[in-house]
């Protein structure tokens, strides 16, 4: 029999901003309701050493540091469910939202955290060394890497930044693209040309992984040309996988304004969508940042504007009484 749930503010997501969402809000006893999702805990669930989340001297495993995260949402009164939202009705107050249980979700505040996925290649390879040499975060994970050589895939902003990036830990970084031609900002790929430690290689794609099961590691990479189909390998400790992400957006379009990349818009310098009462936080409306402190520093600032945004309707309701 499905079910129906009620609140002042639900929560759409179990990562780094929902549940820092889900911590301000509680404590504001807002008695908040969280939906974990697909993906309990977020992105960070699929990785190994966090070493840039401030407040731990010592390397912590992204799975753990998601635990405690929702550890303290509950702890502080979050009620955390399991469940996916499939459909959600913002055209009228209260706003409805439906899980794939069947049961509804009924807030006068919506914190919408649904993150983000980076693109993968999608060779069983890739899949394979995911998080055992390579990534698509090199901020998170280039450190593993000094004084070795790693490869990024890609041609775009994050691409040429990555590559940047991993110049200040690796000794050899080779940029692997599909054209002859990146599309990244001019200055970008100025300074990238102008870095000694980077080389590209154009034209080609990633077509195997290779690499060893006993310590699991990435060794080479077998590149092949898209036009003549020639195949090469290169010698690499990692390969960063930077083709772009994909905001969690779907079931919002048509009812809050994306951006040309799919992303939601906040108002700057606020989690405020178009439509009041309506925020969101973290990766699923920052293309640029994407980091776990990011993302839990805009839920708190979701939260803020929700209590902010329940304490106008509330006053509103006492002065028509
Ligand atoms: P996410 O973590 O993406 O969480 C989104 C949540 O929304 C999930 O719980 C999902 O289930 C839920 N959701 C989605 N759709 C629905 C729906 N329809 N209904 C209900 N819930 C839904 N950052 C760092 O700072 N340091 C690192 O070391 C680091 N390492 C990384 C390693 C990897 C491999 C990756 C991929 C990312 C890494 N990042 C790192 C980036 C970091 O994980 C993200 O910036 C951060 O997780 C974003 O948090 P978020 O809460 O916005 O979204
Ligand atoms: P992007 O601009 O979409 O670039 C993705 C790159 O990956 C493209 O070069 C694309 O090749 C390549 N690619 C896509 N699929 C591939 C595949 N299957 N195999 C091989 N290569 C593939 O993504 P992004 O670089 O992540 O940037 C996303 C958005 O964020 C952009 O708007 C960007 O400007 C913005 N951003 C801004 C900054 C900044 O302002 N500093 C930093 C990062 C990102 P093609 O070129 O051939 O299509």
């Amino acid at each position: 029999m499905p079910q129906t749930f009620r609140s002042k503010v639900l929560i759409l997501g179990s990562g780094p901003a929902g549940c820092t969402a889900a911590v301000y809000a509680a404590r504001a006893s807002l008695k908040p309701i969280l939906v974990h999702g697909l993906q309990p805990g977020g992105q960070l669930t699929i990785t190994t050493d966090v070493e840039n989340y401030p407040g731990f001297a010592e390397v912590i495993q992204g799975p753990w540091l998601m635990e405690q995260m929702e550890a303290q949402a509950r702890h502080v009164g979050t009620e955390i469910i399991h469940d996916i939202i499939v459909d959600l009705d913002l055209s009228k107050r209260p706003f409805v939202a439906t899980g794939d249980s069947g049961d509804s979700y009924i807030a006068d505040a919506l914190i919408i955290a649904t993150g983000a996925q980076a693109r993968w290649l999608g060779l069983p390879s890739e899949q394979e060394f995911q998080g055992f040499g390579v990534s698509a975060c090199a901020t998170c994970d280039g450190f593993f890497f000094r004084g070795k050589k790693v490869v990024v895939v890609g041609g775009g902003n994050t691409a040429v930044e990555e590559a940047l990036y991993l110049t200040n830990h690796a000794a050899e970084v080779t940029v692997v693209h599909r054209r002859n031609g990146f599309r990244a900002e001019r200055i970008l790929q100025d300074r990238l040309f102008a870095n000694p430690k980077i080389k590209v290689v154009w034209d080609h794609v990633i077509d195997e992984i290779l690499g060893d099961s006993e310590p699991r590691g990435v060794n080479a990479v077998r590149l092949k040309h898209v036009s003549t189909g020639a195949t090469q390998t290169l010698d690499t400790d990692g390969v960063f996988i930077a083709i772009g992400h994909s905001p969690n957006t779907a079931l919002f379009k048509g009812q809050l304004p994306l951006d040309g990349d799919g992303y939601l818009v906040t108002k700057p310098g606020s989690a405020q969508t178009a439509i009041p009462g309506v925020f969101a936080a973290g990766d699923v409306q920052d293309k640029i940042y994407r980091q776990a402190v990011t993302a839990a520093g805009s839920g708190c600032m979701a939260a803020l504007d929700a209590e902010k945004f329940l304490a106008g309707i509330s006053h509103h309701a006492a002065a028509a009484d």
